[in-house]
């Protein structure tokens, strides 16, 4: 039975690492992860039996108990005994909704397992897709949980059979989801099967569940109606008693998931990027307590009176107290001013975390989630951890204001530590039109992200706009050559824009270059036709330097990538991020006199040039797309159809499951406000949906040329787009 706060046994067990497991809980939202993991809290004494369900420990922010979601992502460890051997269980949260995708998956770089729950009624779902992929390409082991069995019984009215041939199908379709997305050497160990107790069946909310095992020791039989009958005679509670939800999750994460000495031999390799015969290399491999200290932070946040709490898994070494750390991507060192476990809502001081654990260290200024720590002696070797793979993209905008402008000192720290805490957020402000812009995946998450900004700027009053979809303005057609002289007419710069077609992205991953080595290696690397590629961004846009025998061009080069990136940031149509553009330095020109070639005059130039020659190449708008699955019972499937129709949308699929129906197709973000209404009035509230960035396309022409000047409007812009020639000198 798992305890809580037998801090000396955590202590004890944290250093015995087969007795270790580290899991997360993963599933579609609304499959019962919050209410399975709360039934564990209950066993561990964290939760009184009464509020469970209602009060949510994970989910400790007022906000999230407010709308009963899971935004960030807490931890917690307790201690199982299973044949009379202790477990050390660390169960890190992870967000249940699909807004908040960026944190499920660097909450997966934390753990070896992970249970995956499925609500009995719905099956695998859009979201069970999503998260059983991401947790398989971190090489993470998931396991299954059957949930709401209960809705089976009583409210489908199920006979033994057909609950039978349901669960069978879940069961498939999951093992489906391993064949496709598990690389080969775990595509057939990692399938599961109720032999093997690695399928629990059972009801969070009643807090039973059982494994093929349990259930044939305790002469449970489904088919025989036994279940079926206690819930006849309502007596529910004797079946949590005689098999409890806790022990069969916590026996089947103790048998079937790895301990962090069985794991890290084979994560390590895929989740960083280093040589595994190094020294460090070895030490992860080998989760080693006497290895040079590693962390791979997965969580930073701002606490007041603490300062920044970084939390993560130790791959290798320990750590405490007064420790002199370093952390890769920050390029800063640090003493630990103190070392933590989590406790649910709480952190508790510990002396110190060993290998394979997970830790909150605290006061790390410039620590964020995905970056790497290590001992500082360890410095100059360390190679960080690969990149975690975002599937979303902030492709929804909102304008924030303060009423009086003396409190934008207060708003602009709020939104640092917002963009800290969520490096999902973009926050921008612009200097020139005093306009702060928060972007996020998604209405409901934009709406928590203001939420959280008025609760962190006190009683400052904002307004805030109605969110708008973000656009990205990219070319489709080679453009001219053009060139355009720095302000004091001493240099000149010849460029040429063409699409660039995400070559170089692909590339990169094929190569598995992080952002950061990207950076180090992009000299090395050559373009097609010879150019040496001098940087790449995250929209795809590449520079390529084609000069040849140019004068002073080294001194100069850091100044033209800068006014590059300038000219990416806002494009010539509207402002709007340039997207998959590749720039050609064809020419350069510069003055011998170092003084006349200052960094300002430079980047003005190229950036100048570059807007100038993009608009030559036939500039196109582009607009953001989800991916919308609607999962709803057949009779709805017209109404679901048609709205998506409505709004500009394309069906891709449907699929018939049970008595319900998915659809799934794709929406352009600026279609999807008031989505929410329409959906529920027009269904009576039956239609569950999610929506996912998928792509960028091409706005239809009609309407291209009414959002642009929309957007020029918006930013006090002159109603006409600029010609070619207000930036350049010669076209
Ligand atoms: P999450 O979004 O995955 O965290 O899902 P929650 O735990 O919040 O559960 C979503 C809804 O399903 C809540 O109303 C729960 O009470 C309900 N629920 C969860 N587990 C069960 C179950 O075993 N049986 C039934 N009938 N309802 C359940």
């Amino acid at each position: 039975m798992p305890r809580f706060r037998q801090t000396a046994e955590i202590l004890k067990l944290m250093s015995n690492k087969e007795a270790i497991r580290n899991v997360g809980i993963i599933a579609h939202i609304d499959h019962g992860k919050t209410t399975m993991t709360d039934s564990l809290l209950v066993e561990a004494g964290l939760l009184s039996p009464q509020v469970a369900g209602s009060a949510r420990v994970l989910d400790y922010l007022e906000e999230e108990q407010r709308r009963g979601i899971t935004i960030k992502t807490a931890n917690i460890s307790l201690v199982h005994e299973m044949d009379g051997r202790p477990y050390l269980i660390n169960l890190v949260d992870t967000p249940g909704h699909v807004d908040f995708t960026g944190k499920v998956t660097r909450a997966l770089r934390a753990i070896d397992g992970a249970v995956v729950v499925v609500d009995a009624v719905e099956e695998v779902m859009a979201q069970t897709e999503t998260v059983t992929r991401q947790a398989l390409e971190e090489r993470v082991k998931p396991v299954l949980f059957i949930n709401k069995l209960d809705r089976l019984i009583r409210e489908m009215k199920l006979t033994p059979a057909e609950i039978q041939s349901k669960l069978a199908r879940i069961i498939a379709d999951f093992n489906n989801l391993i064949e496709n997305y598990a690389e080969s050497e775990f595509r057939k160990k990692w399938k599961v099967d109720p032999a093997e107790e690695n399928v629990v069946f059972g009801s969070a909310l009643h807090r039973w569940g059982f494994t093929l095992k349990t259930a044939n020791e305790k002469g449970i039989k489904f088919g025989d109606r036994e279940i079926m009958e206690v819930y006849g005679r309502d007596e529910r509670r004797t079946l949590s008693r005689l098999i409890p939800l806790h022990t069969a999750i916590l026996d089947m994460t103790a048998k079937n998931l790895p301990s962090p000495i069985e794991s890290q031999k084979y994560r390590v390799p895929k989740i960083w990027k280093g040589d595994v015969n190094s020294e460090i290399g070895q030490a992860m491999l080998h989760c080693d307590d006497e290895g040079p200290t590693v962390m791979c932070i997965t969580m930073a946040q701002t606490v007041p009176g603490t300062g920044l709490v970084a939390t993560g898994r130790l791959f290798s070494g320990s750590i405490q107290k007064g420790d002199q750390v370093y952390v890769v991507e920050a390029d800063r060192e640090y003493h630990v001013q103190q070392v933590s476990m989590y406790m649910g809502a709480f952190r508790e001081a510990v002396n110190s975390v060993s290998a394979g654990n997970i830790a909150a260290l605290s006061d790390l200024g410039l620590a964020r989630a995905g970056f790497t720590l290590v001992d500082y002696k360890h410095k100059e070797v360390m190679v960080s951890f690969e990149r975690v793979k975002y599937v979303a993209e902030p492709v929804m905008t909102i304008t924030v204001e303060p009423k009086k402008p003396s409190n934008l000192p207060k708003v602009i720290e709020a939104m640092n530590r917002l963009s800290i805490e969520d490096p999902n957020l973009i926050t921008t402000i612009d200097e020139e039109t005093g306009q702060y812009l928060i972007s996020g995946i998604g209405e409901l998450h934009l709406e928590i992200a203001m939420n959280f900004l008025r609760q962190y700027v006190g009683d400052v009053e904002l307004t805030a706009s109605s969110p708008i979809a973000a656009y990205r303005e990219t070319v489709s057609k080679q453009g001219r050559t053009v060139m355009a002289k720095s302000p004091n007419k001493a240099n000149e710069f010849w460029v040429e824009v063409e699409p660039s077609k995400g070559k170089f992205l692909k590339l990169m991953e094929k190569n598995r270059l992080s952002e950061r080595t990207m950076e180090e290696k992009i000299a090395d690397l050559q373009w097609e036709e010879l150019g040496s590629i001098w940087a790449v961004d995250k929209n795809e846009n590449v520079l390529v330097d084609l000069t040849e025998d140019s004068q002073y061009l080294q001194d100069a080069k850091s100044s033209i990538i800068t006014g590059f990136h300038w000219a990416c940031k806002t494009g010539a149509l509207c402002e709007e991020p340039l997207r998959e553009a590749k720039v050609k330095l064809i020419k350069t020109q510069l003055d011998p006199n170092p003084e006349l070639r200052e960094p300002a005059q430079i980047t003005r130039a190229v950036s100048r040039a570059i807007l100038g020659s993009f608009l030559t190449a036939k500039p196109i708008l582009l607009e953001p797309i989800y991916k919308i699955d609607v999962s709803v019972q057949a009779h709805w499937f017209g109404t679901c159809t048609s709205i998506i129709s409505r709004r500009r949308g394309k069906i891709l699929s449907t699929l018939q499951k049970g008595f319900l129906t998915t659809i799934t197709g794709y929406i352009p973000v600026a279609e999807t406000f008031g989505l929410s209404a329409e959906m529920r009035s027009a269904t009576s509230g039956y239609a569950f949906w999610q929506l996912a960035f998928d792509h960028w396309n091409k706005i239809p022409e009609k309407l291209a040329s009414e959002v642009i000047k929309k957007l020029r409007e918006r930013r006090g812009l002159p109603e006409e787009i600029p010609t070619p020639q207000m930036f350049v000198d010669k076209a």
